[in-house]
């Protein structure tokens, strides 16, 4: 299966359009969704937040969905992807023979966003869901890169990615995962065999596509920004 990866949208529908644009013109049917939906400013205002969600989500309404919440989008976005049957948060999607596995949010940030989790709590979820994964191939779909990587470095030299991320990346060692979350540490890394993209985010011009058969993903940007 092709899909066209988004992430860090906030706000942006100029760049969403160019992305459904790019879509329709490659024939990519699938749209995988990484969070960070709302505007910058408008985060913290839960109600206008889940409204940028519903916002972006219809304008992508005519593709097969799937998304996990990023740190800055409403707890509540949860439930309007379960209602639309496309919700990826701590769930498993098998195509063919390779397994999606979702978990959003982040650990926390010095900006007090409003889906933060625990290292603990991250690494709970990811086990379970590695546990309970039956196929060989395997794509990890995170919104926080995994800790000291190329892809989790902020324009300040710290790596803010998250250590329970990494460690199951480790045990368990799944084929690609693709991330976000740091927009300035857009890029490519490895840990083991392990490829981790970081796709960086749509509001700055960047995406990728995954072909999840043949496990490729190719870093994309449009080229005019
Ligand atoms: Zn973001």
């Amino acid at each position: 299966m092709k899909f066209m990866v988004l992430a860090d949208i906030h706000g942006s529908m100029e760049k969403l359009d160019k992305a459904v644009e790019y879509a329709r013109k490659e024939d990519i049917m699938s749209i995988l969704l990484l969070g960070d939906l709302p505007s910058y400013g408008e985060f913290r205002d839960l109600d206008r937040n889940i409204e940028w969600c519903e916002k972006t989500l219809n304008k992508l309404e005519d593709f097969n969905l799937l998304a996990i919440p990023g740190n800055c989008d409403s707890p509540s976005i949860v439930d309007e992807l379960d209602e639309r049957e496309i919700n990826l948060h701590k769930k498993i999607k098998v195509f063919d023979d390779t397994s999606l596995i979702g978990l959003g949010g982040s650990t926390a940030t010095p900006y007090q966003t409003p889906f933060e989790l625990g290292e603990g709590e991250i690494h709970e979820n990811l086990d379970n869901l590695m546990k309970k994964t039956k196929t060989e191939k395997k794509i990890l779909v995170v919104h926080q890169p995994p800790w000291n990587t190329r892809c989790d470095v902020t324009n300040v030299g710290v790596h803010a990615g998250s250590t329970a991320i990494r460690d199951i990346i480790e045990e368990y060692q799944p084929d690609l995962v693709v991330c976000s979350h740091i927009h300035e540490s857009r890029g490519k890394d490895f840990i083991g065999e392990t490829e981790i993209y970081n796709t960086g985010a749509l509001l700055d011009g960047y995406f990728s596509t995954l072909d999840s058969g043949d496990l490729i993903v190719e870093l994309q940007e449009f080229d005019e920004k």
